[in-house]
């Protein structure tokens, strides 16, 4: 999608840019928030022609239809794939992306009315799956209720992708939605590694928190697994690590775990590799050799990281779940070394 697909408003508002700003900052209205919070985040108010989107039939993820309220994403994940998707926005993939989110001010009214249009067969909508729906803006901006009310009424199965705590304000929308339809969640948490995750996703909730999120949803009848997503090379790929995690993922009840191995495709890459350079340059080369490839681990080590989680599951009394579907179709040769064996 690009800012040609979405009716955009005049910038009127406090904080909207002079009229030769760039293309994003003329056509919608752009807003900055003075609290600690939302500082140095600009939010871009925009109206969406389409909301209810279909996913290319090339795609091998199992699902063919998203909603995504967001563009951009402050939880600021240093790995996240959905940076390049901001190039599109004439917008960078880096801080751009943590800070200038575009908000879809019409998700509910426009995903109302495709709901209800006669070509639609009511087919599972998947949240979260480009960015996360439950980022820090949707405490201001309050999308996702009138989009789960959207939902609720029409009986429309879906499914939650989040590693946002927030998702708990949702929590009677959800169980209201359940008793008419589908409705499943899932929470990703790469590793339990409070220090890992407050560098490699600084503006995601601590991995507990979103553990504990996992337990109230279950204690509350909406079914909610984990995606270890990603495991991070070399950096929480331990099976002491691994361990740790699954065994808090069991304790909060969670109905399955599966894991994904970190890719860097472009966009993420740079990002990626630039944190790492800054914070961890001893794994430079390293990461250049089992990367050499491209954006993904081999295979033999992908294959390794969810043997072990299957594993560590059975162990601690989950039930496995087939691994996301992020394997390169060509795999490259495997590094000389692999962190996880
Ligand atoms: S929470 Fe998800 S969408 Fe947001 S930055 Fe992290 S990986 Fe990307």
């Amino acid at each position: 999608m690009r800012w040609d697909h979405l009716r955009l408003d005049a910038g009127d508002a406090p904080g909207a840019p002079p009229p030769d700003a760039p293309l994003i900052e003329r056509r919608a209205v752009a807003r900055t928030i003075d609290t600690p919070e939302f500082r140095g985040m600009t939010f871009y108010e925009v109206h969406a022609k389409t909301i209810v989107n279909k996913v290319p039939e090339a795609s091998r993820v199992p699902f063919r239809w998203t909603v995504n309220p967001y563009r951009g994403c402050g939880h600021a994940c240093t790995y996240c794939f959905a940076r390049k998707t901001h190039e599109y926005l004439d917008l960078d993939s880096g801080a751009d992306f943590d800070s200038r989110i575009v908000v879809k001010v019409n998700a509910a009214e426009r995903l109302r009315a495709e709901l209800a249009a006669p070509r639609w067969r009511g087919e599972h909508i998947a949240m979260g799956t480009n960015v996360d729906c439950y980022q820090r803006a949707e405490g201001r901006y309050r999308l996702m209720p009138a989009i789960l009310a959207a939902l609720r009424d029409a009986a429309n199965p879906f499914s939650i992708l989040t590693k946002g705590t927030l998702i708990l304000r949702d929590l009677p929308l959800l169980l209201e939605a359940a008793e008419r339809t589908r409705v499943s969640a899932a929470v990703s948490a790469g590793s339990v590694d409070r220090d890992l995750a407050r560098l490699v996703e600084p503006g995601a909730p601590p991995p507990r928190a979103r553990l504990e999120t996992v337990a109230a949803l279950n204690d509350a009848g909406i079914g909610c697994g984990v995606l270890m997503g990603p495991v991070i090379p070399y950096l929480s790929d331990s099976t002491a690590q691994l361990d740790a995690a699954v065994r808090e993922i069991a304790a909060a009840g969670a109905t399955s775990v599966s894991a994904i191995t970190l890719h860097l495709r472009p966009g993420a890459r740079e990002w990626f590799l630039g944190w790492l350079r800054e914070h961890h340059p001893g794994l430079v080369a390293p990461y250049a050799r089992l990367y050499r490839g491209g954006a993904y681990a081999p295979k033999e080590y992908q294959d390794a990281v969810s043997a072990r989680v299957r594993a560590l599951a059975a162990e601690h009394g989950i039930a496995p779940r087939a691994a996301a579907p992020a394997a390169s179709p060509s795999p490259p040769p495997p590094p000389r070394q692999l962190s996880l064996l």
